[in-house]
Order: structure tokens, then sequence, then C-alpha cells
């Protein structure tokens, strides 16, 4: 866990299970949290952290879409409003992925690692993804499901102290419930997994209803609209500037390319879904795990007649 000072108005944690981030933002007026570490025990190391930064309560928690690896902290913001996406789940749904379910899925997803090893995945990678993925799994001890009560859409705004928020619809992108957070007088853009670091290729949720059409249109409007001298909170990764949305652009427009040229030729998904291969971003962290299905969701999102 490591916190950094951006400012006296900013500050941002970065945990270790795949550099994700929870950023704190002063208002004069109370705190406001976007996303939490990606486990309890990780948002509560840092809790002194933001003690030390600021003596404003928190008030506010933003979830920039509800995987647990965002969301896994919010139970200790008691006291504070927890925000999420319109389409976030609410306590009356079973539709969430960040409660017991989501142990589940996790454990399942680290025995397929475990038994199932990628061959061509060099082990360093392979070991990084295990253990990410335990320390996911160590974070549910104790864990209560606390999701969002307040149910923002796009243009939702915060205003407390002197600082605006504004909560932007980016769905459907990583997921279907992704909200992109901007502070205009700090120059900021909290992404949330819609935009990764460097190194990292851009993950589409299938599962949790994410698009790589939805995620490259966004990324062009962010492209065209953010001031150049934008910060960038990406979800996992090094923070950075418009370059980081390039960067997932590159693979994006790559990916639907290929797709394109490849139907064109009058091959079939069957053909090309393990075999289509970007090799610019072959070494990408990710890319291994999520490649093959953003294959098939490029195929299927851009059939002819949808
Ligand atoms: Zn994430």
């Amino acid at each position: 866990m490591h916190p950094a000072r951006v400012s006296d108005r900013l500050l941002v944690i970065t945990g270790d299970y795949l550099d994700e981030h929870m950023t704190v933002v002063a208002t004069g007026d109370g705190l406001v949290v976007i996303d939490t570490l990606a486990t309890l025990p990780a948002t509560r190391a840092a809790l002194p952290a933001i003690a030390a930064f600021s003596r404003e309560p928190v008030r506010f928690v933003i979830n920039t879409h509800c995987d647990a690896d965002h969301t896994a902290g919010n139970q200790l913001f008691t006291g504070a409003t927890i925000v999420g996406h319109r389409h976030a789940p609410r306590h009356d749904q079973e539709r969430v992925f960040d409660d017991p379910q989501s142990v589940a899925d996790i454990q399942q997803f680290i025995q397929q690692l475990e038994t199932n090893p990628d061959h061509a995945r060099p082990a360093a990678r392979h070991r990084c993804y295990l253990d990410a993925y335990r320390t996911l799994l160590d974070g549910f001890v104790g864990f209560r499901h606390t999701p969002p009560v307040v149910l923002a859409a796009g243009g939702t705004g915060l205003a407390l102290g002197d600082i605006r928020i504004e909560l932007e619809d980016a769905a459907p992108a990583h997921t279907d419930a992704d909200l992109l957070v901007r502070v205009p007088a700090l120059d900021l853009l909290v992404a949330g997994d819609t935009v990764l670091g460097a190194g990292f290729v851009p993950v589409a949720h299938a599962i949790h209803g994410g698009s790589v059409t939805g995620m490259r249109a966004v990324l062009e409007r962010l492209a065209a609209s953010l001031p150049p001298a934008t910060r960038i909170i990406p979800g996992h990764g090094a923070p950075g500037g418009l370059e980081l949305i390039a960067r997932q652009q590159d693979y994006l427009d790559a990916l639907l390319d290929a797709v394109g040229q490849a139907r064109a030729q009058g091959r079939t998904l069957e053909e090309i879904r393990d075999s289509l291969q970007l090799e610019p971003f072959r070494d990408h962290f990710m890319y291994d795990l999520v490649h093959a299905i953003h294959v098939e969701m490029a195929w299927r999102e851009t059939a002819p007649g949808d």
C-alpha cells in the first residue's frame, strides 16, 4: 500500500493487488473517496494515511463500478454515502458482483489457473496472477456486502466545499455499470477500469455486461473532450495523462480492425477465436486472460444486422 499526496486536495493510495487505486479528494467540506482498495484489510490499512492527509470526514464514497477489487472496503466508511452507477446492484437485488458468490467465482478461477497453467505464459506472469487472485480471496474475511445507496446517472454532480465532482456514464465499457469521475478544478479524471495503465490491455468483462465497442466509443469521446493537462487515475497501473487513453485505443482499434478483416475474408468465429493474435500486445498484462474473449465480443458486437 503506497499513499501519494499529490496536492493539498488530492491523495492517491495504490494497493498491492494489481496496482489498484483509492483516490481521495479534499473538498473543504468533507472528503470524497473514489473506489476502495481491492481488499478489506488493504483498505483498513490505508485509513491512517487518509487521516494524516486531512481531518475532514469522508462524506461520499464513489464506486466507479461494482467489481470487488474496487469496492471491497466500502463497509469501512460508515457514515459516508456510497454512490454508484444506476445499474449497480442494490440491497434487494440478487445480481451482485462483490458478495460470497464472487468468492466462489474467484476460487474457481484460481483452481483453473492452478490446474491448467498456460505453458505459453511466462512463469513469473503466472505467479503474479495467482498471487493477485489469492490476495483478492483473502480480502473477503469479515466482508459485508455494502453496495451503493445512491445510484447515479450520467450528468450527476456532487458540489462540496469549493469542488464540483462530475459523474459521467461510461457503460457499457468495462462492465454495464461504469462511472467516470471528473474533478475539473483539479484537472482530474478517475477512470475506474474504463482506462487501465501503461502495459495493460483494456479489459471488457463479458459476464458483467461490458463491451469492446462501447469502450472504444467512450475512449474516443474522452480523447476528444478532456483538457490536455488532465491527470488520469486508471483502474490499475500508474497514473498518467491522455497517453493512457491513446494506448488503450490502439489495442481496441487493432482488435476491431482484425476481426473486421477476418469476417470480410469469410472466416468464422471458431476459426479466429484462439488464433487471432495481436503481436504488439502479447506481452501486456491481462492479454493472455482476456484477449480471446475480446475477439468473441468484437465478433458478436459488430455482427451485420446488429
Ligand atoms: Zn479492477
